[in-house]
């Protein structure tokens, strides 16, 4: 039995969901964050307190903005960048609404269970 639980912490514009390890729950080292001066989605090794934007080189504090996602790994995290881009492009959308980025986090929690 996998347990997969997770808590908000913080105020509910920018909620960090923290997922608590269960057995066969991989790490999730990386987050997916974005410049607050450009707006170019980028991501962040969790540990890290400061990226630097690589297309306008605005020092982003990575505690202060918003987490869209906590990924295991940063392949996983290119790949989920490109395909938000591709959708904000697409729908013409500048950010995206929580509702939206809960159904990415839902959808991300249910591929990582159909994996294992
Ligand atoms: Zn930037």
């Amino acid at each position: 039995m996998i347990k997969y639980s997770c808590r908000s912490q913080g105020d509910p514009g920018s909620t960090i969901f923290i997922y608590q390890k269960g057995c066969n729950q991989p790490l999730l080292m990386y987050l997916i964050i974005r410049c607050p001066g450009c707006h170019t989605f980028s991501y962040v090794d969790r540990y890290q307190q400061w990226k630097l934007c690589p297309r306008c080189g605005e020092a982003i504090s990575v505690r202060q903005g918003p987490a869209y996602l906590e990924v295991e790994d940063y392949s996983v995290a290119e790949q989920i960048i490109r395909q938000l881009e591709r959708y904000l492009d697409s729908t013409q959308k500048k950010e995206l609404s929580s509702d939206e980025i809960a159904a990415l986090r839902q959808q991300y929690a249910d591929w990582i269970r159909s994996r294992i």
